[in-house]
């Protein structure tokens, strides 16, 4: 399949027409997707928007993403279509009104073509929580794809289409770009509008681009970015062409890379470690100023994250009563068992825990000792990246510190499975933005993912390094 670049070109230069391209995506999707990647697929609107486009191509005056074909991650809203989130609760659901990030796409003349699928409201970082079935890696079929945005990622890792969008609240664009083997960035947060986007944890949540290479992602971005008077927490910076920053060679001594000493300790698995630093010998030897950080208060992310995300969801979907939302159970007497009914019913295992852990940490009396507290940690956190980049422009880890995992393989284990969220998790605490891109494979065949980190709103620099490790490496 072509990349997104080859898209838009082939459409603007006339080799192909829109319809075209939007039809052969279709009939990828029907015969090719075997990984449970799409929850729904809009066959007849996108071929009418296709034709659309087609026409303000023949009249000169197409948008920028003319010919590109996306797939959308089922959180984020289109007006009079299904949003699941991967939930029972939600699974009739319909939006009344678009994202903000997809009235963008749409008025750049992108096709979306389809929902994909993912964790139950986007928690976990495997799949296996989507209410729908779990997403197989295309790496793999008995492997997991990662998550949440596992369908967005498997739907670029089997060539169904060239970009999708994904959501990232602690990991969930750039954990299953890394276990699917293709590129996803997690924006800084209030780059782009969460109008639209269902609500995790609104303090982390972001939406991103993901995608087969640098390019391509960085041409979405910029498209998708933005100020949106719809989200106060979006924030009226000016947005760079991404895409064009790109095309000018980098200028090795305006970007100093660091990478963190202290989280090469245990759990990160050996040849993932070796591969990554075999990156950053490599940027050295070619003339970066490449030098050792640290976060001191790295160690204590994930349990902030589990407070934090958890206090926040907890209070996200208590809208999902039975009444307002979705799934309603029926029989259930009077309405506080109505109530209690829908929920139970309606939610999966891992959701209920989380809502349960997050109600625990707000209730009085335990406020102080644990939502304050991770609060005042979550500083520190974002204070120690602070002072990494007094002295670096940005920061290499990996994404994951395993490779990816056998279907199965740590569901009963959600501790294990939270573990692995290390590496991506505080970029969320302190707001920054996070590139994942491929970094070679393990000799077992199976993906390796890595990670920069950028200062607020500098989604230019850590672009430049992931497309010069892209092209030369
Ligand atoms: N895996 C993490 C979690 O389960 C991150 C999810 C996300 O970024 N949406 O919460």
């Amino acid at each position: 399949m072509m990349s997104l670049k080859e898209c838009i070109n082939s459409v603007r230069n006339g080799q192909k027409s829109c319809e075209e391209l939007t039809s052969q995506t279709l009939k990828r999707i029907r015969s090719e997707d075997s990984y449970n990647i799409f929850l729904e697929v809009y066959d007849t609107e996108s071929l009418e928007q296709a034709r659309e486009v087609d026409k303000r191509i023949k009249s000169g005056n197409a948008g920028e993403l003319a010919g590109c074909v996306i797939g959308v991650k089922d959180i984020i809203c289109l007006a009079g279509k299904k949003v699941t989130c991967g939930s029972h609760i939600l699974e009739n659901y319909v939006s009344p009104y678009t994202a903000t990030a997809i009235e963008k796409l749409e008025a750049a003349d992108a096709v979306v073509v389809g929902k994909t699928n993912m964790d139950e409201f986007a928690m976990g970082s495997t799949n296996e929580n989507s209410y729908f079935g779990p997403v197989l890696d295309p790496v793999d079929k008995e492997l997991v794809p990662g998550g949440s945005s596992g369908g967005s990622a498997a739907a670029v890792a089997a060539k169904l289409v060239p970009v999708t969008l994904g959501s990232d609240t602690g990991g969930s664009i750039r954990q299953p770009a890394a276990f699917c083997g293709i590129t996803g960035i997690k924006p800084t947060y209030g780059r782009v509008s969460r109008f639209g986007l269902v609500a995790f944890a609104s303090s982390l949540d972001q939406i991103g681009p993901m995608g087969q290479n640098v390019e391509d992602v960085a041409t979405i971005l910029k498209v998708i970015s933005g100020y949106d008077k719809r989200d106060s927490t979006s924030v009226n910076v000016e947005v760079p062409d991404f895409q064009l920053e790109l095309s000018s060679p980098i200028k090795k001594d305006s970007i100093r890379i660091g990478y963190l000493s202290d989280m090469y300790g245990e759990g990160l698995d050996e040849e993932i470690k070796k591969s990554i630093m075999e990156t950053i010998d490599k940027l050295k030897t070619d003339g970066f100023t490449v030098g050792e950080v640290k976060l001191p208060h790295m160690s204590y992310a994930i349990s902030v994250y589990y407070i934090i995300a958890n206090a926040e969801a907890s209070s996200n979907l208590a809208r999902y009563d039975g009444a307002r939302y979705g799934h309603r159970a029926e029989g259930a007497g009077d309405l506080k068992g109505m109530y209690l009914a829908s929920r139970n019913s309606g939610f999966g295992e891992e959701v209920m825990r989380r809502i349960i852990l997050g109600t625990y940490v707000l209730s009085a009396g335990y406020y102080d000792a644990y939502y304050r507290k991770a609060q005042k940690v979550r500083r520190l956190i974002y204070d120690d990246f602070k002072n990494a980049f007094q002295d670096y422009d940005v920061l290499i880890t990996p994404t994951t510190p395993t490779p990816p995992y056998k279907i199965g393989e740590k569901i009963d284990d959600p501790l294990a499975m939270y573990l692995g969220d290390i590496f991506t998790i505080p970029v969320n605490l302190a707001g920054l933005p996070g590139l994942s891109i491929p970094c070679g494979k393990t000799k077992a065949g199976l993906p390796i993912g890595l990670q920069i980190i950028g200062k607020h709103f500098d989604e230019s620099s850590i672009l430049k390094t992931g497309h010069y490790i892209e092209q030369n490496y």
